[in-house]
């Protein structure tokens, strides 16, 4: 079934695995099923409205409005609800059931979910179990760490996402099991490797994608279990080293050589590892999973982003081992889940926020380890059954059933969500669309400190010193440890600010999209996130194969 997007007008299509799912994820209440319908909005509408209620990378400094303990938290000084410090917000000093509201059905669900929403405490940010990681947010158990999002177990790691078990690692996405690392991307298990993408149990590579056991390779693509190797061609030793030293004295130059080479040779038309019957890319350890995107052991799942273990799950970013799950984000360990924010270790609840250990709640925030209650009011299990469907009738006659949270009723202004990051917008057209854009405040200095290339050459103040982003003319630092990584490994100091050392990884990715091509050698059809458009030359699978070693 074909339909148009509500919003953008882009057709797009409605299979019958599709629908098959909608009617798997929709809940029985008294033996009588209430479908959730099929989506009025595109696929990549719905990533955008999701997207806009999840502050990933910006933290601020305010007071806590419970104790008025300065807190690090993922709301701004400015932005008008209560928030208390996440160790406070656990306590029991706050009770979620305080806030609960008869539901009205002179009002849209909406509304009255909103009002919810400013009334009731939010948690100041998700740090579990930090040891000197204070800034760090969707973190649990980071020690000596700075600036990490979506972060667990690591160890002495900065300004990096996506990022776990890792040591000593700086400005990196997507990893798992790294050590003494900079800029890797969508790679695990190496070691001592900078500028790396699409990399597995490498040593000592600098600039490279797609390598696989390497050590001591530079500016190589496509390799497997090589030595001694600069742009793919094999040396010995003594040869290597000798011919690597001057592109390592000027890396920046032999950066953008490297990636001038890339363009012109054949790329893999997806990035895949044990991958079944998927689209998408960056997909590991996955069955059927369906236009999804950085993802690890997903099954008949689609349209998933930044997820590892789903089964069963449509529409969802940043959720980890959930099961029937639809339309939402942020959450871990769902069952029957469908339209929340930033819910853990529930079942079967719909349109909630900030929920944890939760079962069969309707439109609630802040709840801890509650069970039927709507609106944060607690009801008998008969009267939740006998409530919620009239909610939902109410629901499906103002065109609310069906579709997650509207974007402008989002804690977060849309310049500071991840919407931004992957559809952005200008100030004008936001507002015009009656969203929040948050003005920077921050102000930027004119001149700063001269940097010198490498931190040998540094002097003892420099991490006293605001320096400018040669890129956005933002000030930011270069905090001791940093210091200490760079003068061990012998990588260049940084010249750009950290939000910008994210933008250029993330650009090293190819966009959400998909398009059917045909491999540029043998002619097989192909489902790519390479545009036909570009320049570049995309191989299948078997072709890509048979052109590396
Ligand atoms: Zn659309
Ligand atoms: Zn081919």
């Amino acid at each position: 079934m074909e339909k148009a997007c509500k919003n953008c007008n882009h057709q797009f299509e409605i299979t019958d695995e599709d629908l098959a799912f909608y009617d798997r994820v929709s809940s029985l209440f008294s033996d009588k099923k209430y479908n959730i319908p099929s989506p009025t909005l595109c696929p990549d509408c719905r990533q955008q409205r999701r997207l806009s209620f999840r502050n990933e990378r910006n933290l601020y400094r305010r007071k806590s409005d419970l104790g008025g303990k300065e807190v690090v938290t993922m709301y701004s000084p400015e932005s008008k609800y209560l928030v208390y410090d996440q160790n406070e917000w656990w306590g029991e000093s706050f009770d979620p059931l305080k806030y609960g509201k008869d539901f009205s059905f002179d009002k849209p669900f909406f509304e009255q979910f909103q009002e919810l929403m400013m009334a009731v405490p939010r948690i100041s940010l998700i740090n579990k179990e930090p040891e000197n990681s204070e800034y760090c947010n969707f973190a649990f158990r980071n020690k000596d760490s700075y600036l990490l999002f979506t972060a667990g177990e690591n160890d002495g790691c900065s300004y990096s996402n996506r990022i776990l078990k890792s040591r000593d690692t700086l400005d990196s996405s997507n990893i798992t099991n790294c050590e003494l690392c900079y800029s890797a991307v969508d790679s695990e298990n190496s070691y001592n490797c900078a500028f790396v993408k699409n990399c597995s149990n490498c040593s000592d590579c600098i600039l490279g994608q797609n390598l696989r056991g390497c050590k001591n390779c530079f500016a190589s693509f496509g390799l497997a279990n090589k030595q001694y190797c600069i742009g793919n061609i094999q040396y010995e030793k003594e040869e290597y080293e000798r011919r690597v030293k001057p592109f390592l004295e000027n890396l920046p130059k032999s950066k953008e050589d490297y990636f001038k080479w890339l363009n012109k040779i054949p790329r893999r038309y997806m990035e895949a590892t044990n991958a079944e019957n998927c689209t998408g890319d960056n997909i590991y350890n996955s069955k059927n999973a369906k236009e999804c995107y950085e993802v690890k052991e997903l099954q008949d799942c689609k349209f998933v982003s930044n997820a590892t273990s789903l089964k069963d799950c449509y529409d969802i970013n940043n959720d980890d081992n959930s099961e029937l799950v639809y339309e939402c984000i942020g959450s871990e360990k769902n069952y029957m889940h469908t339209f929340n924010d930033i819910c853990w270790f529930n079942s079967e609840i719909s349109y909630c926020s900030l929920c944890f250990n939760s079962k069969n709640c309707f439109g609630c925030v802040g709840l801890k380890k509650n069970q039927y209650c709507i609106l944060n009011k607690q009801y008998t299990k008969e009267q939740y059954e006998e409530l919620v469907p009239k909610i939902i009738e109410h629901m499906i006659k103002n065109m609310e059933w069906g579709e997650f949270f509207p974007m402008n009723i989002s804690p977060f202004s849309y310049n500071e969500s991840m919407a931004q990051d992957y559809f952005p917008l200008s100030k004008e057209n936001v507002t015009s669309m009656g969203l929040k854009w948050r003005e920077d405040k921050e102000e930027t200095p004119k001149t700063g400190y001269k940097l010198p290339d490498f931190a040998k050459d540094a002097k003892d103040d420099i991490c006293k010193q605001i320096l400018v982003c040669e890129a956005s003319g933002k000030a930011y630092k270069i905090v001791p440890s940093e210091l200490n990584f760079y003068k061990k490994t012998n990588l260049p100091l940084p010249k750009k600010c950290p939000n910008q050392r994210h933008k250029e990884r993330m650009a090293l990715r190819n966009p959400r999209k998909l398009y059917d091509r045909k491999c540029d050698k043998c002619g097989t059809e192909i489902t790519t996130t390479y545009n036909p458009k570009q320049t570049e030359t995309v191989y299948c699978e078997k072709c890509y194969l048979d052109t590396v070693s």
